[in-house]
Parts: structure tokens; sequence; C-alpha cells
């Protein structure tokens, strides 16, 4: 019995990555930092390998870790790396690091002594998003550090890769430009005596639309989870995730009456309400107070009045609605649910969001389409 649940279908995961897989020549990375985009990072990384990825993308030294502990094998790519970690622990577990600055290198070259073993290095340039990687007039003296460990010994020069700024539309100009900036990023990498095996840029949006930005390898996240980086688009992905209750009681209340909190919601008539036990504690943004969508018995309706921590109320009207109807947040779609979209559209955020919103520890996490 379950009064809350996030249903996670890693069967439709692995569709999803054969999908990717198909439409590229480079190797695939998929990423599952963010508890894997809160559909659970190792059991989502096991699907995707299951199905032919090849590497795994995480953010921090932990997650890569937890995936090492996980028995997990294949080629992993930390990439948010603060001062002052246990790096020569990523180092003896073969965890690749992302490095962008002189101080990181530094770092590295101390953690592959440690560990007694080169760190595996893949250097960032920065070719337009302003955040991680090495700026291109820094980009020379990294790339010329880096050789020099290299040629000592003490680093292996795995990579070299770059983020794109316009996730969601692949088709602007920023996006030829950072290509170019990264084209010369490469030409710059050679002039330092450097041959990395991989040279990586596309992220899902890129990796579905843009075959130029492939290069070696390809690191798809939203896309493995089914969910569409362009909004509009759908590339034939299936989303894994669903959140749904169970209704927890329902009421027949007279037509004036004001709902939750603040009373922001007024029922026009007498109607009947249904109380379903999922909050912001859960995941539910409480922006979706008065806009957020819901199926429950077979219709759509919208969340009335403000979502609490732990509830929200639905007016289903005339409709019969009984203590243990499901309502569902957000699916596939294939059942006339809302989906992920259809939220972050109501909520003004990204599907992305919601779905990471959802890996909580208060709902149970079930798993569809394990394999032992
Ligand atoms: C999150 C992330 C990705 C995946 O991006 P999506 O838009 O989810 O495909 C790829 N590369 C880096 C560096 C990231 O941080």
């Amino acid at each position: 019995m379950w009064q809350a649940e996030v249903r996670v279908d890693l069967d439709a995961i692995r569709d999803n990555v054969a999908r990717l897989r198909a439409g590229t020549g480079a190797e695939l990375m998929a990423v599952v930092k963010g508890d894997g985009y809160g559909h659970g990072m190792v059991p989502s990384a096991r699907a995707a390998l299951d199905a032919g990825a090849d590497w795994l993308g995480v953010c921090t030294l932990d997650e890569a870790l937890t995936l090492r502990r996980a028995g997990i094998t294949v080629p992993v790519l930390a990439w948010l790396l603060d001062p002052g970690l246990p790096l020569h622990e990523g180092v003896a577990a073969g965890v690749d690091l992302a490095a962008a600055s002189l101080p990181q290198l530094a770092e590295m070259i101390e953690a592959g002594r440690v560990a007694n073993r080169p760190a595996r290095l893949h250097l960032k340039i920065d070719t337009g998003l302003s955040r991680g990687g090495a700026t291109v007039a820094d980009w020379p003296n990294l790339l010329e550090a880096a050789a020099n460990a290299q040629a000592e010994g003490l680093v292996e020069v795995v990579g070299v890769w770059s983020h794109f700024v316009y996730a969601d539309s692949p088709g602007h100009p920023t996006t030829d430009r950072q290509l170019a900036v990264f084209h010369e990023g490469l030409a710059m990498v050679e002039r330092a005596g450097l041959r990395p095996r991989y040279r990586h840029l596309a992220n899902s949006a890129a990796t579905l639309t843009r075959p130029d930005t492939h290069f070696d390898l390809v690191r798809p996240g939203i896309a493995v989870y089914g969910l569409s980086p362009i909004a509009g688009e759908r590339f034939g992905l299936r989303p894994a995730m669903t959140a749904r209750a169970r209704v927890m009681i329902t009421k027949r209340v007279p037509a004036g009456t004001g709902v939750s909190y603040g009373h922001t919601y007024t029922t026009e008539d007498e109607t009947n309400l249904a109380v379903v036990p999922l909050g912001y504690a859960d995941g539910v943004p409480r922006h979706g107070s008065n806009v957020g969508p819901v199926q429950l018995a077979g219709r759509r309706r919208t969340i009335s009045g403000r979502v609490c921590m732990d509830q929200f109320v639905l007016d289903c009207g005339t409709d019969e609605v009984t203590a243990g109807d499901v309502a569902t947040l957000f699916g596939s779609g294939a059942d006339g649910e809302p989906t992920a979209d259809d939220w972050a559209d109501a909520v003004g955020t990204i599907n992305y969001e919601i779905v990471t919103r959802f890996g909580g520890v208060r709902v149970p996490r079930v798993y569809d389409g394990e394999r032992p």
C-alpha cells in the first residue's frame, strides 16, 4: 500500500538511451547527476548502461564514488570539484576529473601522487557559458601545465570539453559561436602537444539536433529520462517518471467555502473536495497553487488554493471521487495525465526542475522494469 509514490520506468530510460545511441556515432555519457535528475542515480545509471551507455557523468566526487561503491566500473566523469576534496579517492577509484584552472590541476597532480597513479583529466574550456571552464585567455597556460604534468607521468589528459549556453535552442547563433571557439581551443590543444582521446560538447539538445557537435562523446541528461530539452518537440522520447498519490479524504462543502491556507480559492458551488497527501516537502512546487494540473477520476483538474507542505486540495465539482482514488500529478501522458512539461509550463520553470524536485526522501521511489 502506498499513499504517494514516484514511479520510475527503467524500460523508458533504456529505450531513450537506445534511441540517443542510434542517433550518434560517438560514445555516449549518460548524465546521472542530481540523483539521476530525481529518478535515482544508481538504478538510472544501470538502466542507461543496459541500453549501451559507455560513460556516466556526474557533478560531485561523492556522486562518482557512490557509483563506484555500487559496483559500476564504466568510465565516470565528475566535473564540479571545489578545493580541498579528497580527490585521491576519486583517482584511486578510477574516476575521471574535470580540470579548468591551474589550482585544480595542482590538486589533481597531488591526488595522483597520493593514489599512486596519474589522475585522468578532462580539461574544460569556457566557450561562452561563463561558468566552469578556463577562459580562452587562460587556456594556453592550462594546456602547457597539463602537457608538462603528462610528460612527467603525473596526469593523463583523457578529454577536452565544454558546455553549451542554449540547452533549449540549439539553433541559436551563440551555439555556433561556441562551436567555433571550441574548434579554436582544440587547435591550441594540438599545438600544446596533447592528443586527448575524447573531445566532447553536446548536451541532450545538441545530441538530438546538432550532429556537428558530437565529436567523440555526447553527454545527454534530460533526454535519458525521456524529457525533451526543447519545448514542443518530443523526439520520440518516453518520460520515465510518474508522480501520484491516493486521495486521503473527500468531502462535500457548500458554495463560498475558502480552501487551504490564505483562502486563495473559494468554491463557486456546492462541490466535492479531494485532499491529496503530497506537498512541497515532496517536490510539488508551491507555485502550483491554483494552477498545477492533476489527473483524478478520469479528468484533468487544477489544484485549488495553496499547495501546502504535505498536501493540496482538488475541487472536483459534482464528480464522485473517493478516498483511495489515484491522483496523478504527471507521467508520460499516455493515459491523459499531465506531463512534467505541463507542470513546468504551469509554474514557470523547466521540466528538468519538476522531475528533480521529486527525488526527495519522503515519497518512496518505485521502479518498474528492474533487472536482477
Ligand atoms: C547537466 C549537464 C549535461 C546534461 O545536460 P542536459 O541538458 O540535461 O542534456 C551535460 N553536460 C554538463 C556539463 C552538464 O552539467
